[in-house]
C-alpha cells in the first residue's frame, strides 16, 4: 500500500473543513425527515439527491422476502416492503488500483417517544451549545453525513478514490437488519465496510456486539364482568406473570459464567426488554387480551437460534403456571432474529481507521463491546468482510433530547476521507 502523499492529505482535510457547516445543513435535512418503520421515504429520497449530488446515480434496492427469507441473517418482516427501497450509490475509479470500500449507514429511526418531553421537537433540528438535538441526528444520521461528505471532500480536492465505493443507504436497522442485508447480497463484496455508527457517549469502535430476538407474547384470559372477577382470567395479571419469567432469565444470562470474553467487565450486557404492551378492553371489564413485545439480547457464543428456543421453552412453562389460570399463550416471532458478532480488531481496516482517527484529533477511539446491535454483523458474519464500525458521540439515543456533537461528527467526517483516501488510493479527478 502506497501511503497518501502529504500533499494530498492535507488537501483533503482542508475541503472536509470548508465543507463543515455544509455537511451541518445536509444532516438537518436528513434529521427533519421522520423516518420511522414505514416512513422511510423521505429519508431514502433525500439520500438519492444527496447521492447524485457526488455526481453518482442512485439505485433502488428494494427488499425481496422470497429472496432473502433462507439466509441465516434475515429476520421475519414487520411490515410490507411496498415503496421503501434502500438507496445505493457506486463510485467507479478511472483504474481500479486500490481496495473496495463500502460506506453503510441506516436512515431509520425509532420512534420519538413522549415528544412533549423533548426540549424542541424531534424533527425539528437545533444547535445548542454544539450539538444538534433530533432524533436521529446521532443515530445514525450524522454517520452517513460524514461519509457522504468525506467523499465529497476528495473530489473537493481534486481527487477520487481509485477503488469501487459503494454507498449503502438502508432502512430497517433498528428492527431487523433486512436492509443492509438485501444490498449486501445485490452488490459484489468488497475488501472492506465503514458504519458510522454512534458510540456509547464518546467516540468509539465497536469491538463486538450481542444478538437480538424480537417476540411477541399474546396471552388470552376469560373475559367477565369485575363483579364475578373471581369467574374470569385476566389477560394482563397473566402477562405480568409471564413477564416475571423473562426476568428471571435475564438474570441467569448475566451471570458471570454466561459472559464472552469480549464482554469482560461490561455491566449487565444481556438485556431483555418489555418495549411494547397491549392489554385489556374496559377498566369494568376482566382483561380478554393482552400482549407483550420482546426484545431479549444474545450473548457472544450464543446464538439468534438458541435464544429463540429459550423463549418458546419460557412460554410453554409459563403455560403450566397455576397462576395464569388456564389462559391462552402464544408467541409469535418477527423483527430481529440476529446472531452475535465479534469484530476483528486486528483487521488493517480497523487499525487504519483508528490511526487515521488518532491523527485527526490526537485522542483514541475506545473499543466498545455493544450491548446493541448495528448492521456490522453481515458483513463480518455473512461475507467476512472486515468492518470498522465506528462514528460520532451521541447521547440519548432511542431517548428522549437525542443529539450528535459536532466537533465529533466533524472528526469522523476527517477520519473517514483519510480512511478512504488511503484503504483506496486516490487519483486525479477525471
Ligand atoms: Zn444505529
Amino acid at each position: 500500500m502506497t501511503e497518501l502523499d502529504p500533499g494530498a492529505r492535507r488537501a483533503i482535510l482542508e475541503s472536509c473543513d470548508a465543507l463543515r457547516e455544509e455537511s451541518v445543513r445536509l444532516l438537518e435535512r436528513l434529521v427533519r425527515c421522520p423516518s420511522t418503520l414505514g416512513n422511510e421515504a423521505s429519508a431514502l429520497n433525500e439520500m438519492a439527491r444527496i447521492y447524485e449530488g457526488l455526481g453518482l446515480a442512485p439505485q433502488r434496492v428494494p427488499v425481496e422476502v422470497e429472496k432473502l427469507r433462507a439466509h441465516p441473517g434475515f429476520s421475519p418482516p414487520l411490515v410490507s416492503y411496498d415503496g421503501r427501497d434502500n438507496v445505493v450509490a457506486v463510485h467507479r475509479p478511472r483504474s481500479a488500483t486500490g481496495r473496495s470500500l463500502v460506506l453503510q449507514g441506516h436512515v431509520d429511526v425509532v420512534p420519538e417517544g413522549a415528544a412533549d418531553e423533548w426540549t424542541t421537537p424531534p424533527y425539528e433540528p437545533a444547535i445548542r451549545n454544539g450539538r444538534m438535538y433530533g432524533r436521529g441526528a446521532g443515530d445514525m444520521k450524522a454517520g452517513i453525513i460524514s461519509y457522504v461528505t468525506a467523499f465529497r471532500a476528495l473530489k473537493e480536492a481534486g481527487l477520487q478514490p481509485a477503488a469501487e465505493v459503494q454507498m449503502h443507504a438502508v432502512i430497517e436497522e433498528e428492527c431487523s437488519g433486512n436492509g443492509a442485508l438485501a444490498c449486501m447480497v445485490a452488490m459484489p463484496p468488497c475488501q472492506a465496510a465503514i458504519i458510522p455508527e454512534p458510540g456509547p457517549g464518546l467516540p468509539a469502535m465497536y469491538s463486538a456486539e450481542v444478538g437480538v430476538v424480537w417476540a411477541f407474547v399474546t396471552v388470552t384470559g376469560r373475559p367477565a364482568h369485575v363483579r364475578d372477577k373471581q369467574a374470569g382470567v385476566n389477560a394482563i395479571e397473566a402477562a405480568m406473570a409471564i413477564w416475571s419469567r423473562f426476568e428471571a432469565y435475564e438474570r441467569e444470562m448475566n451471570r458471570a459464567e454466561h459472559i464472552h470474553a469480549s464482554f469482560r467487565g461490561v455491566n449487565h450486557p444481556v438485556n431483555v426488554n418489555l418495549g411494547t404492551f397491549d392489554g385489556g378492553e374496559w377498566n369494568s371489564s376482566v382483561a380478554t387480551r393482552a400482549r407483550l413485545g420482546l426484545r431479549v439480547g444474545v450473548m457472544v457464543g450464543n446464538s439468534a437460534d438458541r435464544v429463540r428456543a429459550d423463549i418458546e421453552r419460557i412460554v410453554d412453562a409459563a403455560r403450566d403456571d397455576a397462576a395464569l389460570k388456564g389462559a391462552k399463550v402464544t408467541v409469535e416471532f418477527r423483527g430481529f432474529h440476529a446472531d452475535p458478532c465479534v469484530f476483528d480488531m486486528e483487521a488493517p481496516i480497523v487499525k487504519l481507521a483508528m490511526r487515521s482517527y488518532a491523527e485527526v484529533t490526537g485522542g483514541d477511539l475506545r473499543q466498545y463491546p455493544a450491548t446493541g446491535l448495528t448492521d456490522g454483523r453481515f458483513f463480518q458474519l455473512y461475507q467476512g468482510t472486515p468492518v470498522a464500525c465506528f462514528g460520532p458521540d451521541a447521547q440519548e439515543i432511542h431517548g428522549i433530547d437525542e443529539s450528535v456533537g459536532l466537533d465529533s461528527m466533524h472528526d469522523i467526517t476527517r477520519s473517514i476521507a483519510l480512511t478512504m483516501a488511503e484503504w483506496c488510493g486516490v487519483e486525479a479527478l477525471s
